[in-house]
């Protein structure tokens, strides 16, 4: 019997400085979804490394065995930073980790305003540990099939925070980055709001996308502040996390309380990533990455 050939995902269209000059590649053992939504490609495929991989658009947005980096990360510092975040806006984020991450938290509401039902719908079929059945069935959970530019721009000091969990800076999702949509954002958040935004790779893309959305932010928002996290799954090391605040120093949040909050929500679903020390030390920038700061 001859051997059979091994099939691969080959990512080379990620953002920056790597944009079509490298490839990041996934062995496929199983393929389970290959299609086209109204908006977007999609791959859903097993990996004996990473495990269930989604794929929009040729770009690896999360793995199963570390997308609780990503969505902890992304959510849990700047959640924690603000006193109390009751009003929580999503904007992106189909795959339902940043919503299922906000819920943890004693929130009244949360919005995700997701473009792409069928992406939606696809993580909740193949990605069951994104526990998005559990998390669009929460009474505090309101899931708006919509274009989230669009969204924000019917809000004035609504929301408390608001979390950017959108696709790469490629093609159609460039304007999720643009000054226009953050000064949207602003305007949607209450005087003490904040927003926290993935941005990509502080390896490679720091000047071009990391450094360029912190400036963005700066010229709005009164405080901003990289978050550094390692996703294996994505391309070229350490990542960032962008967030800004109209009020808050993020550098001098009151641990005591953080501490207390974390412990609470902890003891009943333990976080795999995220902890306070964790949180302080994500702040801790290598000195060629502080600029942005
Ligand atoms: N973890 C991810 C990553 O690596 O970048 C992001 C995940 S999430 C799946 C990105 C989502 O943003 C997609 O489900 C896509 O449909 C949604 N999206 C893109 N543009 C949007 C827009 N203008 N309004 C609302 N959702 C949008």
């Amino acid at each position: 019997m001859p051997k059979k050939k091994q099939k691969w995902f080959c990512e080379g269209t990620v953002p920056g400085q790597r944009l079509g000059t490298m490839q990041h590649c996934f062995a496929i053992q199983k393929l389970l979804y290959r299609g086209k939504t109204k908006y977007q490609s999609v791959l859903i495929f097993d990996n004996p490394v990473f495990k269930r991989v989604l794929v929009l658009e040729g770009i690896v947005q999360l793995s199963q065995a570390d997308e609780s980096i990503y969505h902890e990360m992304l959510v849990h510092p700047t959640m924690f930073s603000h006193k109390s975040p009751e009003r929580v806006l999503i904007i992106g984020g189909g795959d339902g980790g940043t919503l299922r991450e906000v819920l943890r938290h004693p929130v009244k509401e949360a919005v995700m305003v997701d473009i792409d039902k069928k992406v939606v719908d696809l993580c909740v079929r193949y990605l069951p540990f994104m526990k998005g059945k559990k998390s669009y069935g929460d009474r505090r959970t309101k899931l708006v099939i919509g274009d989230g530019l669009e969204f924000v721009k019917k809000y004035k000091d609504y929301f408390d925070v608001v979390i950017i969990d959108g696709n790469d800076e490629v093609g159609a999702a460039t304007e999720l980055y643009g000054q226009a949509f953050y000064r949207d954002v602003k305007r949607a958040l209450k005087a003490d709001g904040m927003v926290a935004a993935q941005i990509g790779s502080l390896s490679l893309d720091y000047a071009a996308l990391v450094k360029r959305a912190h400036t963005r932010f700066q010229k709005l928002f009164l405080h901003t502040q990289t978050f550094k996290l390692t996703m294996p799954s994505y391309h070229c090391g350490e990542y960032a996390f962008v967030a800004a605040s109209k009020k808050t120093d993020f550098q001098k949040v009151s641990w005591p309380s953080v501490k207390r909050r974390f412990g609470t929500i902890a003891r009943k679903h333990a976080f795999r990533y995220y902890s306070p020390e964790i949180h302080a030390s994500s702040m801790v920038l290598p000195e060629m990455w502080k600029a942005g700061r």
